[in-house]
């Protein structure tokens, strides 16, 4: 068996990952995903696509705050949504 695949295992079922990076609290709808890599190419810290070719979100994450959201307002199927821990407000999709 070959471990050595540096390849993101998918997320368990159908459960959405959620990480508090910064002040945001992020996620990616799995199934509104289509594996664009928009946000991977925007914030590469914070995104990876996975197996399945979802993106997932990496809780180590190394970029800021604007970053992440510009990210997420890259994604052409709004498949990653950001909620302001601060004010529990949904910043994107607006
Ligand atoms: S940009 Fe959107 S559709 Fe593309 S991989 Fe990221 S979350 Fe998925």
């Amino acid at each position: 068996m070959d471990n050595n695949q540096a390849v993101v295992p998918p997320a368990q079922g159908e459960q959405d990952q959620e990480f508090i990076i910064g002040k945001y609290k992020v996620k990616v709808l799995r199934s509104v995903c289509i594996g664009a890599a928009s946000c991977v190419a925007v914030s590469p810290s914070t995104f990876k696509l996975d197996g399945e070719n979802k993106a997932v979100v990496l809780p180590d994450s190394q970029d800021s705050a604007d970053n992440i959201l510009m990210a997420a307002q890259s994604c052409p199927t709004k498949a990653i949504v950001v909620i302001d821990t601060e004010t529990n407000q949904q910043v994107w999709p607006a």
